[in-house]
């Protein structure tokens, strides 16, 4: 394509600057088809009160892992080649749950690498996909270590969270679906950690909408993307605990596709504290009766937190998950003070 097209479509041809395509995102679309679910986007009353404009979610938990990840393991595992031997990850949250699932519907052995600090009920839940897991060591670091030597050894294929072009593709389906759903969308709130699922959601809406302002939110201690943005490269950050446990974890220092999309397509990144995302879970599950991850509501948070009062409307956000732990869900919803790691939150009642 040449240089005078680009400059009027940008997102048509695939190039160093744009390596993805809208393209891309349909072929994943055929890939996962029948495997993952085309969510239902519905509006919210209560925070299309809140923010001026009407404000619609899309329930990707309603996927059958409860999470969005399944679009980007599907489109990755689906596309690997007849003779593949199996596939491996070494994540204990919605990407193991994605990985273990699609691998079984494509009936691959999937191996999740994970140390003997994982608490029984998240090994259990992603055993119960099908997946063999297997426990080494204490640290994070082990097990990918682990899954690297699967790699290598016995040449199983690694899925990457967030940092590869099928996955990227795989999550830009939901761009996809909310565009056509809504041509009139204007801005869109997307949970950034790793930037699988913004990356992907920005090459789609962007091609179809190139208007549209996409912006990335994440919780305020330990937001690897918006700092690495703001470098102008991939930074280390320390990890910390928070409510919003799916957004933690870097971008890796040498990320090839997610954090130049990111940095190229995002019209901005928020960050959002703890208490924010407490209330808007209290908000989430008593006004619009829906129980999901502190992960998940980070748009809802930055609006009620008042951190986007000239945002364009209609706004659409992406509900990512429900994988939570129901003792700490519970006690949030009640006003409890709730203690993660070195972390505490203070509880307060809702409507108090
Ligand atoms: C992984 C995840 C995200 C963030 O997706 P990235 O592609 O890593 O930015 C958001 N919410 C939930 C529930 C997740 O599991």
């Amino acid at each position: 394509m040449d240089d005078v097209l680009r400059g009027v479509f940008p997102f048509l041809g695939r190039s160093d600057a744009m390596p993805l395509t809208l393209a891309d995102i349909f072929a994943a679309r055929r890939r996962i088809r029948g495997l993952a679910d085309a969510t239902p986007f519905i509006p919210s009353p209560f925070m299309s009160e809140r923010v001026g404009h009407e404000f619609l979610m899309k329930m990707e938990v309603m996927q059958p892992i409860g999470a969005f990840k399944l679009r980007g393991a599907l489109s990755a595992i689906m596309a690997l080649p007849e003779d593949v031997r199996g596939v491996t990850c070494c994540s204990t949250g919605n990407h193991g749950r994605a990985v273990a699932y699609a691998a079984h519907r494509r009936g691959l052995n999937a191996v999740i690498c994970m140390s003997a600090l994982v608490p029984k009920a998240k090994v259990d839940g992603i055993r119960a996909f099908g997946a063999d897991v297997r426990i080494v060591g204490q640290t994070q670091d082990e097990a990918m270590t682990e899954s690297k030597r699967l790699c290598e050894v016995e040449g199983l294929v690694e899925v990457s969270p967030f940092d590869d072009p099928h996955v990227i593709s795989g999550q830009g389906t939901i761009g996809l679906e909310m565009l056509e759903a809504r041509p009139d969308l204007e801005t869109l709130l997307v949970p950034l950690s790793g930037g699988g699922l913004a990356a992907g959601v920005a090459v789609a809406a962007k091609a179809i909408k190139p208007a549209i302002s996409v912006i990335g939110i994440s919780m305020d201690r330990g937001a690897a993307m918006a700092q690495s943005i703001r470098a102008g490269h991939p930074v280390e950050v320390p990890e910390f605990a928070s409510l919003a446990d799916s957004l933690g974890g870097g971008i890796g220092l040498h990320n090839r596709l997610s954090f130049p999309l990111c940095r190229d397509l995002l019209d901005d990144t928020v960050l959002v504290t703890e208490e924010e995302i407490r209330h808007a879970m209290q908000v989430m599950f008593f006004e619009d009766r829906i129980a999901a991850e502190g992960a998940s509501v980070v748009g809802q948070a930055a609006v009620l937190a008042g951190k986007l009062p000239k945002v364009r409307g209609p706004v659409g956000t992406i509900v990512t998950g429900r994988n939570l732990d129901m003792a700490t869900f519970t006690k949030i919803m009640i006003g409890e003070d709730v203690h993660i790691g070195d972390l505490l939150v203070k509880g307060q009642s809702y409507g108090a």
